[in-house]
């Protein structure tokens, strides 16, 4: 591996309560896919490194504002992004699916969302596309800060459906959240680790250099064997 310089310190943005990427456990720690990742390249690299959970949102802008070096929070690698953020190589592929509530009947498809409002996460790939669709298929949106929050809202009642991460809406389901998928996924970027366009470019290749080589070494298969694959 590469060694970096001695005493690289770095401060890194996440989202809150993004299961299986990012949440906590029982005993309030901060575990998850990215997490791991970042620990296990971290110790690959030879950096230390803080972890601000801050929200989505939240993180993009303690990157763009100079807070953070960097972020990790199941964070797609967009185009339009690439306008204000360099981009890690792809870690995990992604994409957007609707959820609603297990106990809802009547919402089978789009069509069915026609006078309605969805919850979406502020700043997300969910939230572009259910804007995306929304005049076509008359609904509304309603905006939340967290993952949690916009769950919640459907919940209620208030709003019959969410756009979220199909990584995301398929862990919670399998956990028992109440929800389930009616509609197809709409197949989205790869994950990415980012930092902000032309800044922190160690951090970028240190990062790369360290997946690459928890890829080759097996850790990367056994941190997703951990979140995914372990039974209920
Ligand atoms: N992958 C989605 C995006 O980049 C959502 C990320 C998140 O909610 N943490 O917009």
């Amino acid at each position: 591996a590469q060694q970096p310089a001695p005493g690289n310190d770095y401060t890194i943005a996440t989202d809150i309560t993004f299961a299986p990427f990012e949440f906590q456990d029982e005993s309030g720690k901060l575990v998850g896919i990215d997490m791991d990742l970042l620990a296990a390249i971290a110790e690959d690299q030879g950096f230390t490194y803080r972890v601000n959970a801050v929200g989505f949102d939240a993180a993009l802008q303690a990157v763009t504002s100079g807070q953070a070096n960097g972020m990790i929070a199941g964070m797609s690698i967009t185009d339009a992004r690439k306008a204000t953020f360099d981009f890690s190589d792809p870690y995990f592929e992604s994409g957007v699916q609707m959820g609603v509530l297990e106990s809802n009947d009547s919402i089978t498809s789009y069509e069915d969302l026609r006078g309605k409002s969805v919850a979406v996460k502020n700043g997300t790939e969910g939230a572009t596309y259910a804007e995306s669709i929304k005049d076509q298929y008359g609904f509304t949106t309603k905006y939340f800060a967290d993952s949690s929050s916009m769950f919640d809202e459907v919940r209620t009642g208030n709003s019959v459906a969410v756009f979220e991460d199909y990584p995301v809406l398929a862990y919670g389901i399998k956990q028992g959240n109440g929800f389930k998928t009616v509609t197809d996924k709409v197949p989205g970027a790869s994950y990415g680790f980012a930092v902000a366009k032309g800044q922190n470019a160690q951090l970028l290749q240190e990062f790369n250099a360290g997946l690459a080589n928890v890829k080759a070494s097996g850790q990367y298969d056994e941190i997703l064997d951990t979140y995914l694959n372990a039974d209920a």
